[in-house]
């Protein structure tokens, strides 16, 4: 077995009540207090048997990090070419704001259009292993269509459930996919809701936001490729636009796995950024009055339809990391976000999605009030491609 054939998923560790469980048994939440179930792997043999430098020359994309996913065997990986995004420098952004370091993730280029597609290729990927073949899904849209797609190529059949009102785009495309598409009146909640009925009644496995632990760990690997892409020395910041939280939650275990194995330069974390829209911001709201739990945010309304989500299943673990990282949380409104979208097209030649352009009105934020010094280096996740909001 060469290094990059081994896997060292240990077991599943609750985030809530910290109960260990088994990790080659399908999971959903914690069967004792209801909370998201996360990865852990047995880093000090990690430590010793992977050689960073050899995983990171290997030509896998986001699967080359599979000794460190929950994917024991790695015929069961079902991939589009997801991952390794490139970072881009944003000088004349960065200029027009006053950041001299100022570069952006562009997880437009992944399969699907969006970031999601790292995490249902995770999901996905662990269901084969596990011989499921019904996935259900509620989605604002874009985790819909990574869903079906992956699906599709699985030879698996996906289900999603979401708002009447989600860009026509993510509708036809999830359709093309070949998945079943329920619309229904109302929120991501609602369609939660309206999912949980037909798991009581069917044989679908649920791969909603933290309802399961695998789609996390793909989005986990974003904190491996900017580990890697800024030489193993974090940044100073990282701005992330925040619906239920997986990317925020996956990068913060990824850098705490790196640092663990050694992997690191430099023990100093990267300040943990959450941006919500101020139609939709629990997350915010539960920062500012120092709450360890967000709340269900009443009538959410955003165009950044990423971010409409009232209430995220990790809310207690999204506020521990903005705290630990001496993060912040910030929200911006609908007509900052869409001036910030024009203004990234028309310095930088990058056209993005409304929840992406939130990391850009937030940067300009906290660069003015010099949260973010000019000479920190600042990571902005831009999520997603704005052609899919058309
Ligand atoms: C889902 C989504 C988000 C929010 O991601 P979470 O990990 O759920 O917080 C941000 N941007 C886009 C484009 C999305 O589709
Ligand atoms: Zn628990």
């Amino acid at each position: 077995m060469t290094k990059n054939e081994a896997n060292y998923l240990s077991h599943l560790i609750c985030s809530r009540c910290g109960n260990s469980h088994a990790a080659d048994k399908l999971q959903s939440i914690c069967t004792e207090c209801g909370s998201h179930l996360l990865a852990a792997y047995d880093l000090n043999k990690a430590k010793q048997e992977l050689d960073r430098d050899e995983l990171s020359a290997h030509p896998g994309r986001q699967w080359k990090w599979a000794p460190l996913s929950p994917v024991r065997n790695k015929e069961n990986i079902v991939h589009l070419g997801e991952g390794a995004t490139p970072l881009l420098p944003l000088q004349n952004f960065g200029k027009l704001i006053g950041l001299s370091k100022l570069v952006a993730k562009d997880e437009s280029i992944n399969p699907t259009g969006t970031f999601k597609a790292r995490g249902l290729t995770a999901a996905v990927s662990k269901a084969k292993e596990f011989g499921l073949s019904k996935l259900i899904i509620p989605t604002a849209g874009n985790a819909g269509a990574a869903l079906a797609a992956y699906a599709s190529r699985a030879g698996m059949q996906a289900t999603v459930v979401m708002p009447d009102d989600t860009p026509a785009i993510n509708i036809e495309e999830t359709k093309a996919y070949g998945a079943e598409v329920i619309l229904i009146e109302g929120l991501i909640s609602d369609a939660g809701a309206k999912v949980g009925e037909m798991v009581s009644q069917g044989d679908y496995f649920n791969v909603a936001t933290f309802k399961e632990p695998y789609r996390v760990e793909g989005k986990k690997i974003m904190g491996y490729e900017v580990a890697e892409q800024f030489d193993w020395q974090l940044p100073d910041v990282i701005i992330y636009p925040t619906g239920g939280g997986t990317g925020l939650v996956g990068m913060w275990m990824a850098f705490k796995q790196m640092l663990e194995m050694g992997w690191l330069e430099s023990s100093k974390m990267p300040r943990m950024v959450a941006v919500q829209a101020d139609g939709c911001a629990p997350v915010v709201r539960a920062f500012e009055n120092g709450d360890a739990e967000t709340t269900n945010w009443e009538n959410a309304q955003t165009i950044a339809s990423g971010l409409r989500v009232p209430n995220s299943f990790a809310g207690h673990q999204i506020l521990k990391i903005l705290t630990e990282s001496q993060g912040t949380a910030i929200a911006v409104s609908d007509d900052e976000i869409s001036a910030a979208q024009s203004d990234l097209g028309q310095t930088e030649g990058i056209f993005t999605a409304p929840e992406a352009a939130a990391t850009l009105v937030a940067a300009k934020k906290l660069s003015a009030s010099s949260w973010i010094k000019k000479d920190e280096s600042t990571v902005l996740f831009l999520t997603g491609a704005g052609m899919k909001y058309l």
